[in-house]
């Protein structure tokens, strides 16, 4: 099967590699359809996570099952179905309690395990033409439609970028008419901004310092705040303060946001040098901008491993300095983590259906998997507006 391997540092090709196939009872095979390109995946691309020469990239597919071990139940081939990039077994401690990304079987003496991730399992990845799902009567949500319908781009952001923005909503316990500030409008920040608004938030403001990412958030509703015009905390004031109307006694103590997403995770970049990395920058920011008795949500990814940590706040096994004693004395909530595929696949596979949401509206490129190399590097050096890229197998 042709498949996009990971060669060197900012170095991927498209080869032919071993058919995956059915290697358990409960396991199927998959023949993608769609897969997406995503940031994790340039964290390895740029050789800061420890990807491995040969490895078989991507965590984001959807396709048809092919092919089914004799145990599997609730699939059957010709399904349609996506494949969350958290691979987990449904039954042990975690997982019955809704704790799918800390599955404690799928990758044993680890805590979770994912597609084509380093030190997430064995798991070879979806941007390939087949992909083996181990656990295949949890992994597999099945869809309706038939390949390349109206829903195929929004489907196969269920795999992993709308979970995730919708799980930072989760984290920052997003409600009805809560004000909300998102860092990043990469695919995840828009789809958690995308996601406030579904729960009924009142403003969403969505932070980041690239044209066309700024351009979708207000093509989606959302406040666009551009960092390459100043502070975004005074700016987010600024504008709340604009808006303001009649006040309860003390608001005016209130004009940041009541809840706050980082959607950018470690390789932030440093406000009074935007060309330099500070991993603490967003967490600084979303602390002053965040109200008292508010709450932040941290989906953007943090490595334990970083190969080439920033030189100023950065460190290598992921600790930082945070401004504990704010946040602190404000009161804030504080939620972190990987995604928990199972509480919300099927529910936004249902906000597709129903036609309530639209995520794909988010996808800016369509390519064939032949041409992967040229989208990541062109992803990886942020030109050509890209702001999600679709593999269309
Ligand atoms: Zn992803
Ligand atoms: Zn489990």
């Amino acid at each position: 099967m042709r498949a996009v391997v990971f060669k060197a540092t900012r170095q991927v090709a498209v080869e032919d590699v071993p058919d995956a196939r059915v290697e358990q009872d409960d396991d199927v095979v998959v023949r993608v359809t769609s897969s997406a390109l995503c940031g994790t995946d340039l964290h390895m691309y740029d050789g800061r996570t420890g990807a491995v020469p040969g490895m078989v990239l991507g965590h984001e597919g959807l396709g048809i099952v092919e092919d089914a071990g004799r145990a599997v139940h609730r699939v059957r081939r010709g399904d349609r179905v996506v494949l969350p990039a958290h691979i987990y077994c449904g039954v042990c401690f975690n997982c019955a309690r809704g704790d799918s990304a800390a599955c404690l079987r799928v990758h044993p003496g680890h805590v979770g395990g994912a597609y084509a991730m380093p030190g997430m399992g064995p798991f070879r990845g979806s941007q390939a033409e087949l992909v083996r799902v181990p656990f295949a009567d949890a992994n597999c949500v099945v869809l309706p439609g038939v390949p390349g319908d109206e829903h195929e781009d929004d489907f196969v952001l269920i795999a992993d970028a709308w979970v995730t923005g919708w799980h930072a909503t989760e984290l920052a316990g997003v409600r009805a008419a809560d004000t909300v500030a998102v860092f990043g409008a990469g695919a995840v920040g828009l789809l958690a901004a995308y996601s406030a608004l579904l729960r009924g938030a009142s403003e969403v403001y969505s932070v980041d310092l690239i044209d066309e990412r700024l351009d979708k958030a207000a093509e989606l509703g959302l406040v666009p705040v551009d960092v390459r015009r100043g502070d975004p905390v005074e700016q987010i004031r600024e504008l709340r303060r604009a808006r303001a109307g009649a006040r309860l006694p003390g608001e005016e103590e209130m004009e940041g946001v009541m809840a706050g997403i980082d959607a950018v995770g470690f390789q932030a970049r440093d406000r009074s040098r935007l060309g330099t990395e500070d991993p603490r920058q967003v967490i600084n920011d979303l602390a002053r901008l965040v109200n008292p008795t508010g709450r932040l949500g941290i989906a953007g990814v943090f490595t334990t491993t970083d190969a080439a940590p920033a030189p100023e706040g950065g460190h290598a096994d992921g600790s930082l300095q945070v401004p504990w004693a704010a946040l602190f004395n404000k009161g804030v909530t504080v939620g972190f983590g990987r995604t928990h595929d199972r509480r919300y696949t099927t529910h936004l596979r249902d906000l597709i259906i129903s036609g309530r949401a639209r995520p794909g509206q988010i996808v800016t490129h369509h390519e064939s998997l032949e041409n992967a190399p040229g989208i990541y590097d062109r992803f990886d050096r942020r030109v050509d507006g890209i702001v999600k890229a679709v593999f269309h197998h």
